[in-house]
């Protein structure tokens, strides 16, 4: 891969623990490549000094400017477009390019439209090409690739190359010589290839092999200024540096991009939940998450250093974010839009108080949309816990908070999932949230691989295993029980009508310690890294017979109804483990046969536009949305679910959104399932932490005198 040998160096003037990460005079004055280290011959860190980095990026695009008048880089930045929420990383990388006075374009592809790529790329006529790559939606990707390299081979050498490793090899020698982009006069011929993204962090060299010219893992911001700035040339470069240094995200351009682009990624603009950014970094180590890395790379680089690396969780400026809470609302007013929450993703929210303190203020004052957040268990429980929950809530900062549970069974948790929070911290934070009545959303882990390997496996080769340090062995033989024992302890909480309980079924990610303990134990095969997409609606184990993945599929659909029940545990047993079949069909039959035997955790709500609903009220509604003879069948499925409506969140909202999505489904000529009940329900939920409800438009006549009573 990278031809040049770098040796390492222990006379760099690295940041130590407890310095600021900022560079006291703004930006770099002269274009030098920081200090790079060749780690084992893997890939080259990228050892940014203070010095080395760009703080701020207005003055830096105006010295750009006056230094390199006529330096415009033209990238066209692409990711993928499943995510159900905004880029957030396109966006940075295009503030990058806005503040070194260049030009973006941004374009979110699946498998189905990728080759519409090449009619961008032939129309927008961009310099470079940056992929943002994520582990599971990378196949079509380097397929697009192969085919681009080999086509711009054989144009530029105006002759047939049908070997796409002589292609690459070819352009990467062009892209060397030429210090990035290949030009014909004032034509470009080729635009390399950059690739980032979380697939880097362990198929870095799929990466590069398949056709990245420069290959980006870790942090990208401060290697992608000086690829633009041709210093580097083609290889595989890791940052592992904690800066949080990224500029005013190009939020503007991305939309009008988004716009033009197609209703799919219009749906991003419209959407009223965008994303924020408020800090980077996470010192967790979690075994399932491809994150926990991050502290294992900074550690590696800081190695013979003599000094201790800074924190690895750095807020980003203040004035940053404000700044990026008025794009919202600018390009709010622009659009027509009313955003109702910001996401922040942060990896960990609240982690230092007196940044959140000041933004809060300052954020309600000027931008007045409230956040949602993800934190630890450890971070909500306790006094502390309070005060950071009362920080937030006092303000009308937060709509909601999202809480990682991910086993219910503290061993599972702490030997497997190297968590260490025991379940009364869990309980603690679940009350202390309640307290201050922020809707909550428990998130749990369906299919964890906790059944005894079959294979011959070595406990103390793994990182993670269920045998503790005194060799006793914490298997399951079900590892249903596993998933019911979570559902338990949330049933047993604080956990009112207004929570949600997410849980998605476990797919293992390669390079990760749980992803490496499933491939050793035999749970999995070792090519997970093209089908994983963290979580899914199958299993990415082999292990599972298929009754239980059946029943694991059911459990995840229909848990956030049981966990509003104290019995919650017992009633999902029955349905699980007495059940034959778990459609839509079986589940209504379930819910009817089981209404007298429903505990409910909460009589009462308060949450919702129609709180607190009858039987009654909900037959009204079913007579008034099924009229048509077709639709008595799901008339009747709804009439058996009564008990869940009754219970659920605002059930006649849930009830008339229902409704919405069976008729859609039946002009489309899809049958309305299990999954499509269990999708209505999540973003039901959804809406109601995200300050988003709404009465859908079709039963508004019918649902406002509701409303008024
Ligand atoms: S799951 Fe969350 S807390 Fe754990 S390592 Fe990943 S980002 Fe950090």
């Amino acid at each position: 891969m990278n031809k040049r040998e770098i040796k390492i160096s222990n006379n760099i003037s690295l940041p130590k623990r407890g310095d600021a990460l900022v560079n006291i005079f703004g930006y770099p004055k002269t274009f030098q490549l920081p200090t790079l280290e060749n780690i084992s011959g893997k890939y080259i860190n990228t050892m940014y000094s203070t010095n080395d980095i760009t703080v701020d990026w207005n003055a830096y695009k105006k010295f750009l400017s006056e230094v390199k008048p006529d330096f415009h880089p033209h990238a066209l930045l692409i990711g993928h477009d499943s995510s159900e929420i905004e880029n957030i990383t396109l966006m940075a990388l295009g503030g990058v390019l806005q503040h070194m006075n260049g030009i973006s374009n941004y374009a979110l592809v699946g498998e189905n439209n990728i080759n519409i790529l090449t009619d961008i790329i032939k129309n927008k006529q961009p310099e470079w090409i940056g992929f943002n790559l994520y582990t599971g939606l990378t196949d079509f990707v380097f397929k697009w690739i192969k085919q681009y390299k080999i086509e711009r081979a054989s144009f530029i050498l105006k002759r047939n190359i049908s070997d796409f490793e002589h292609a690459d090899r070819l352009l990467k020698n062009m892209v060397r010589e030429a210090r990035g982009p290949v030009y014909d006069g004032n034509q470009i011929l080729y635009a390399p290839i950059i690739i980032g993204g979380h697939f880097n962090n362990y198929s870095f060299d799929e990466s590069f092999e398949k056709g990245g010219d420069y290959v980006v893992r870790g942090k990208g911001i401060n290697i992608f200024r000086d690829i633009l700035l041709g210093l580097f040339e083609p290889g595989i470069y890791h940052d592992p540096m904690p800066y949080a240094n990224i500029p005013q995200m190009d939020r503007e351009v991305f939309y009008s991009d988004m716009y033009e682009f197609s209703d799919k990624t219009k749906g991003y603009i419209y959407s009223k939940i965008k994303s924020i950014l408020t800090a980077l970094g996470c010192s967790y180590t979690c075994s399932y998450c491809y994150i926990s890395s991050l502290i294992d790379n900074l550690k590696e680089a800081y190695q013979n250093k003599g000094i201790k690396p800074p924190s690895i969780i750095q807020d980003r400026p203040i004035g940053t974010v404000l700044a990026e809470g008025q794009d919202i609302i600018r390009l709010d007013e622009h659009y027509g839009v009313k955003t109702a929450a910001v996401f922040d993703q942060a990896d960990i929210s609240l982690n230092n108080m007196n940044w959140w303190n000041e933004l809060g203020e300052k954020w309600m004052h000027d931008i007045g949309i409230p956040f949602y957040i993800q934190a630890r268990p450890a971070m909500l429980a306790g006094k502390k816990g309070i005060e950071r929950i009362e920080t937030i809530s006092k303000r009308g900062l937060v709509s909601g908070i999202s809480m990682a549970i991910e086993s219910g069974d503290q061993n599972v948790r702490k030997l497997l999932l190297d968590r260490h929070e025991n379940n009364s911290i869990v309980l603690d934070a679940i009350k202390n949230v309640k307290n201050f009545g922020v809707p909550l959303r428990t998130q749990a882990i369906v299919g964890l691989p906790v059944i005894k390997p079959s294979i011959p496996f070595n406990p103390n080769a793994s990182k993670v295993s269920l045998v503790d340090s005194e060799g006793k062995e914490h298997y399951y033989d079900d590892p249903l029980q596993e998933s019911l024992k979570c559902l338990d302890l949330v049933c047993s909480s604080f956990f009112r009508r207004e929570d949600y309980y997410w849980n998605a079924i476990y797919s293992p990610f390669p390079g990760t310690p749980l992803g490496d303990y499933s491939i050793k134990a035999g749970f999995a095969t070792g090519d997970t890294a093209s089908r994983a997409y963290l979580f899914s609606s199958e299993s990415g184990l082999n292990c599972f017979s298929d009754l239980t993945s059946k029943r694991q599929l059911a459990f995840s659909l229909t848990s956030n109804f049981f966990a509003h029940f104290k019995n919650g545990k017992d009633l999902m047993s029955l349905f699980i483990y007495e059940q034959d079949n778990y459609d839509l069909d079986s589940f209504s039959n379930f819910v009817l046969d089981q209404k007298d035997n429903l505990l409910p955790n909460d009589q009462i709500s308060t949450c919702g536009l129609i709180p607190n609903i009858s039987k009654n009220c909900l037959e009204s509604f079913f007579d008034h949305a099924y009229r048509d003879d077709s639709d008595c069948m799901f008339k009747e499925i709804n009439k058996k679910l009564a008990g869940y409506y009754l219970y659920l969140l605002d059930g006649l909202l849930l009830a008339a959104k229902m409704a919405v999505s069976y008729h859609t489904n039946k002009e489309n000529k899809n049958s309305f399932t299990l999954s499509n009940l269990y999708r209505v329900e999540r973003l039901h939920y959804y809406d109601n932490c995200y300050h988003m409800n709404y009465i859908p438009e079709k039963y508004a006549d019918y649902l406002t005198d509701y409303l008024k009573k």
